[in-house]
């Protein structure tokens, strides 16, 4: 049988103070699993905590997890859950957060779990012993949608795209007051994240007449309200369109998959700690020329976009959010060019490697990957490879 789902979460609530809808669940235990400080710093955490006592919950914490969080942080979350023995696990914070506690709850309900098992998609069945709600607090990832988790092997610095229906949350949870919070450039990357997930869908090998109008709904919100919501974080308007758009392109690409800007930006990422968003950004239009020669739904998109040029358009979009168009040109961490030469071609084969890779709407080679990351990095047009 070769049979396609299309698969979200059961519930999906969104509007502004979304977050009482946490005293309506009915158990007895809940832990909140949340980032470094910013969610308890805003008052969300605290928030968060208050609804589920109202529904006659005991709560307990599982906080600290780090962004691109580690193999470590999450066998530390599972055991701390194992100890409290929750009926609900509730994610609040950034994709790092919402992905950390989805393999939490694997190692909560299957302890003597491996690694490595998850990375070659053996997961076990979920909801034994808990249930899952996410709230996401960047309008990005789209955690709170799929089936994914990316959690990062930091001593081998490779990160690692995990991938099962079990792990697609229960409920998502989408409150505006969170993303309001976020300051202007974590706005811009997770922003542009959403875009990529939108534009990979959108070409994806594996997109279907179910996920199209979804990855097209969010890429139309993102080119129309990202720059608003980078200028004027307050605007609720493009608040609540970018984090709807954030989980519009979650429910495309959970179903459809990825392509090569996730492979690329998850190595790149995992090779110098560049920001999953800033990555993305950054690799996106080059891939968008690299892909041309692969399919024709980047001109049927520009089509039903009405603009000329998707690899312009996109490049001018980072512009304005104030995203560099070159590896070379980032500046949240020192990516030289000896160190770029140095691992490009371990980097290559990794990224090739990438499960993503497989939905990519062109054949490539890890040779073409070492190319792309040159074009990326140079600032060089990548049509001609
Ligand atoms: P992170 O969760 O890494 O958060 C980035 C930073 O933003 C943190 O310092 C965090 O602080 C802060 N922050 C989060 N929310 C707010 C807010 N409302 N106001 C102020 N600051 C805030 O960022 P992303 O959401 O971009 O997640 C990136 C991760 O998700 C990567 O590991 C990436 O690989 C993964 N990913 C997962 C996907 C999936 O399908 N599951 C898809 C794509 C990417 P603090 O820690 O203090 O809370
Ligand atoms: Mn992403």
């Amino acid at each position: 049988m070769n049979l396609k789902w299309f698969r979200v979460p059961k519930d999906i609530v969104f509007g502004e103070n979304a977050l009482e809808y946490l005293s309506t669940l009915k158990g007895k235990r809940a832990t909140l699993v949340t980032g470094g400080s910013s969610m308890k710093r805003l008052g969300f955490l605290d928030e968060a905590q208050k609804q589920l006592e109202k529904a006659g919950m005991e709560v307990s914490i599982v906080d600290d997890v780090e962004p691109n969080p580690s193999i470590e942080t999450v066998i530390r979350g599972g055991k701390e859950m194992a100890e409290f023995g929750p009926d609900w696990i509730i994610a609040i914070g950034g994709g790092s957060a919402l992905d950390a506690a989805k393999i939490m709850w694997v190692y909560y309900e299957y302890p003597d779990t491996k690694f490595e098992d998850l990375v070659q998609m053996k997961f076990p069945i979920l909801r034994t012993k808990a249930k899952f709600v996410a709230i996401p607090s960047t309008s990005g990832t789209a955690s709170e949608i799929t089936a994914f988790s990316v959690i990062t092997d930091t001593k081998n610095h490779i990160k690692y795209p995990l991938v099962s229906y079990e792990m697609t949350p229960d409920i998502a949870l989408l409150d505006v007051n969170l993303p309001t919070k976020m300051p202007p450039h974590i706005t811009a990357n997770t922003g542009m994240d959403v875009m990529a997930h939108a534009v990979e869908a959108y070409v994806s090998s594996n997109a279907t007449s179910y996920t199209d109008p979804f990855a097209f709904e969010a890429i139309r919100l993102v080119f129309e309200q990202l720059p608003v919501a980078y200028e004027d974080g307050q605007n609720i308007k493009a608040r609540e369109d970018m984090h709807n758009a954030s989980a519009l392109a979650g429910m495309a690409f959970t179903n459809s998959s990825l392509g090569l800007v996730h492979s690329l930006a998850h190595k790149v990422g995992g090779e110098f700690g560049i920001t999953h968003g800033l990555a993305n950004a950054i690799l996106m239009p080059y891939i968008v020329d690299y892909n041309r020669k692969g399919t024709d739904k980047i001109s049927k998109l520009e089509d039903l976009l009405r603009i000329d040029n998707l690899t312009e358009a996109l490049q001018t979009l980072n512009k304005k959010v104030g995203i560099p168009l070159t590896l070379q040109g980032v500046t949240e961490v020192d990516i030289t060019e000896e160190k770029f030469l140095a691992v490009l071609d371990r980097m290559s084969k990794n990224a090739f490697e990438d499960p993503c890779t497989l939905t990519n709407p062109r054949q490539s080679s890890a040779e073409d990957v070492g190319k792309i990351y040159e074009c990326a990095f140079y600032g060089k047009s990548a049509l001609k490879i």
